[in-house]
Formats: structure tokens, sequence, C-alpha cells
């Protein structure tokens, strides 16, 4: 059993793990999870609940025994399975029997055909959103909650908490409350009233801290070191390995969605960057099953310009992400110092694929563009998926004419406040015809 020092790295720059309840080496069902893996060295440790190699610190991931003999038979089981990430249990860290288990059954959201925002946009070829919104609280959230839960319950642990910039909070509430497991978060304290209330309203505990998303992460690493910890499962922290693969049914939905085909162009949101790493990890095991076809594709990160520490370390040539103190209006995706970074930046470079930054007003912007070509109303992540779409269409980064999936991670309502302020009714007028006419409505 690998023992880690305080001198491990950790996540979004702070937390170090903490000894668990089932950590002490007994084997754990996580279907075909066989063990952790460092994303660095490739030293193997046995499945556990930490997050950095032993041997050089190096973030942890999972590895599989992925069914890889017959393709038609795995895509067949994939298409007869629930209608929720639960269809792609056999490259997920989880039994085999998770659909039975109490939880939020996430996932299964639709890729809509945007041709009006195409046309908008002057995209020529198929350009799909792939709306996240509808999970059940309303992110991508539940995907990777989802996960993180069935590794808390393989290892033991009785309280599930998170650092979060708004979405976790509500997602790690929510499936806790289903789970019967308590629950404590913790968030930023001047969040957006919508995601406090997400966050509150499932039961568990939620506490504010006065301070940003990496003040809170730097304080859930103390509490992970101390015995007041003990016994909590931190779904990014040190659950991440688990939670991460959760990002993947992303890929694997998109695929499928598609008729098992891989899209040409991506464009992800990045906040610690975990979401756009294990997209590409799924892509990598579609193509190691043999679900899809082997085919180049185009990774594109995207970031608020008030918090864009990887957009300017790609545009700057660096391998390295500088930390930033974030200021914008996309919160959930606020994370100063991504502990993914580094990843992100390999991985729009290897693909051929870029990372771009969008201001406040360019998010706004595209929020609305999406809402009125589509009639989808995402929050401020979306906007700037949308947003950073556009940029990199006008600059030739992206090429209009092949295939685009672009994420909308997140729903409009959560985030009312960036859009309130320049919408609102058409007219407000007296309740007769005279009235109608004059407004210049008839
Ligand atoms: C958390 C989050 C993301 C991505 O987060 P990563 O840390 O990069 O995985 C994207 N969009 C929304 C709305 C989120 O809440
Ligand atoms: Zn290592």
């Amino acid at each position: 059993m690998p023992v880690l020092t305080s001198h491990t790295p950790a996540p979004d720059g702070a937390p170090r793990p903490s000894a668990a309840p089932g950590s002490a080496g007994a084997p754990v069902d996580l279907g075909p999870a066989v063990a952790l893996s460092c994303r660095e060295c490739g030293e193997r440790f046995p499945l556990s609940p930490i997050f950095a190699c032993e041997a050089c610190f190096g973030p942890l991931e999972i590895a599989y025994d992925l069914p890889t003999g017959d393709p038609g038979a795995l895509r067949s089981a994939i298409e007869a399975g629930p209608h929720s990430i639960w269809r792609y249990a056999p490259l997920l860290p989880v039994p085999a029997d998770v659909a039975t288990k109490p939880n939020l059954h996430p996932g299964g959201t639709p890729l809509v055909r945007a041709d009006r925002l195409a046309a908008a946009l002057g995209h020529g070829g198929e350009l799909y959103v792939k709306d996240d919104s509808g999970n059940p609280t309303h992110s991508f959230k539940d995907r990777v909650v989802a996960n993180a839960v069935e590794a808390a319950r393989a290892f033991g642990f009785t309280t599930l908490s998170c650092s979060s910039t708004g979405n976790l909070a509500g997602a790690v509430g929510a499936a806790a409350a289903r789970a019967g497991l308590r629950s404590c978060v913790f968030i930023p304290h001047d969040l957006e009233q919508g995601k406090v209330v997400m966050a509150a309203v499932y039961g568990g505990e939620l506490v504010g801290i006065e301070g940003t998303y990496d003040d809170v992460n730097r304080f859930c690493s103390e509490l992970i070191g101390d015995p007041a910890g003990e016994g909590w499962g931190f779904v990014n922290v040190n659950l991440r390995p688990y939670y991460a693969e959760g990002s993947k049914t992303l890929a694997f939905e998109i695929a499928e969605q598609l008729g098992w085909r891989l899209p040409d162009q991506l464009v992800v949101p990045i906040a610690s960057g975990s979401q756009l790493t294990k997209i590409d990890k799924g892509i990598k095991e579609l193509i190691a099953t043999g679900l899809v076809e082997d085919k180049p594709y185009k990774i594109f990160g995207a970031q608020a310009e008030g918090c864009s520490p990887v957009s300017q370390a790609y545009k700057a040539g660096h391998d390295v992400v500088r930390p930033v103190k974030p200021a914008t209006i996309a919160k959930s995706l606020a994370i100063g110092n991504p502990a993914d970074g580094p990843y992100v930046l390999d991985i729009a470079r290897r693909t051929g694929g870029a990372v771009e930054d969008v201001t406040d007003p360019q998010i706004v912007d595209a929020i609305k563009l999406l809402a009125r070509t589509e009639g989808i109303f995402a929050e401020t992540a979306g906007g700037v998926t949308v947003g950073v779409t556009r940029k990199l269409i006008e600059t030739g980064q992206l090429d209009p004419e092949l295939t685009t999936v672009v994420l909308n991670t997140g729903d409009g309502l959560k985030t009312l406040d960036a859009v309130a302020g320049t919408t609102g009714p058409t007219a407000i007028i007296r309740p007769n015809l005279d009235a109608f006419r004059e407004a210049g409505l008839a």
C-alpha cells in the first residue's frame, strides 16, 4: 500500500491525501478498473483513495482491463443499456450492477444539430451542441460525481465532500442525498445565488469560505490532512482519479450519437482541465476498443479572459501554467491554478487544436446568440465555449467546413445575473390593442 508524504502536490495546487476506511488493500469491485497508474512515470498502485504517485508525485489515473475482443458485441451491449452514463459501465471504474444502486442516473443528454447557430457563425460543416444542462443538477458535474460516489462506496467513505466553484457543490449534495451519505461541501462565499441555493437545498452542510476557489481548495488540503477530515471522500481530491473518469462519458455519448463516429473538432471548457483531458482519454479508449474508427480529431480548450492561465500559456508557447487570480462572470470556470493545465496544453498541441479565451461581454453575447438561434439557455461556461468557437473561426484556427461539437456544460438559470442586466420585456403596455399597436408590435 503506497503511503503519500506531505510533500505530495495535489490537484489544483493543494490538498494531500488522508488515510481512509477500506484503504488497507482489500480488493474492491470497480468493474474493469484494475489499478491506478501514474500519468508521468507509469508506476502502478492498487485501487485506493489516493491521487498522486508515490514515486514522482504525478497525477494518478485509472488503468483498465478493457473489452477489446469484439467491438460489435460491445456496441450492442451498450446500445441495450440504460439511457444514462451507466450504459458505458464496461468502460468506467464502477461495478457492473451500478445502475441498480441509488444514484441520479446522469447523462443521456441531447446532441443538438445547430444549423441556425452554424449559419450565424459562418460554419458550413455539421455543427452540434452537446447540451449537458439537462443533467439532474443542471451541469455536467453529475457525470463525474456519480463515478466518485461508486468509489466512495467501494472504499467505505461515509461523508462526501468537495471544493467547488459552484456546480460541483450542488452535484455532490444531490448525489449524497440520493445515496444516503452525509455531505459537507466548500464553496467561495460570493457565488451566484442560483448555485448557493442549489448546493444548500439537498440538506447537506454547505460552508462558504472567505476567499477564491484556490483558497477553498487549499483549505480542503488542511482538512484532508487533519483527523477532522478522516473518513471523508473529497470527490475532486482523494477520489479525483475515479471522479475524472466520468468526463469520458461525454466523449462516449457524442461518438454514439454521431452513429459511432468521432467528430473532427471539439470545443471544451477548461476549469481545472480535467474534463478536457478525460474527453481525450475517452476518445482513445473508443478507438482502442474498436467502437469507433481511428481518425484525427482536434480538441480546442475554452477559457474566460478573466481567468485564462491555460490560454495564456498556450499563446506564449509555454509548457507550464502560471497561476492567476480569477476575475470573470464565468465563475464555474474560475480556477486560477488548474491542476490539469499542462496536460490540456499537451492535448491541444498534439491534436492540432488550440486554447482561446473570450471577454465577459463576449460571453454574454454568446449566451444570447445560442439562446436565440437554438433555444438553448447556457450558463456562462456555455457562453465561453460558443464565444471561443466564434473567435476560433474568425481567426482561422477552427475549420468551419468540418464536423464540430461545442459543449454546453451548464444551465443558464444558474447564472441569471450574467444576462439579467441586458435582457427583459420587449415592452410593458396597458392591456388593450391600442397600446399594443402604439408599442409598434402589430
Ligand atoms: C466544472 C465545470 C467544467 C469543467 O471543469 P474541469 O475542472 O475543467 O473538469 C465545465 N463547465 C462547468 C459548467 C463546470 O461546472
Ligand atoms: Zn509517477
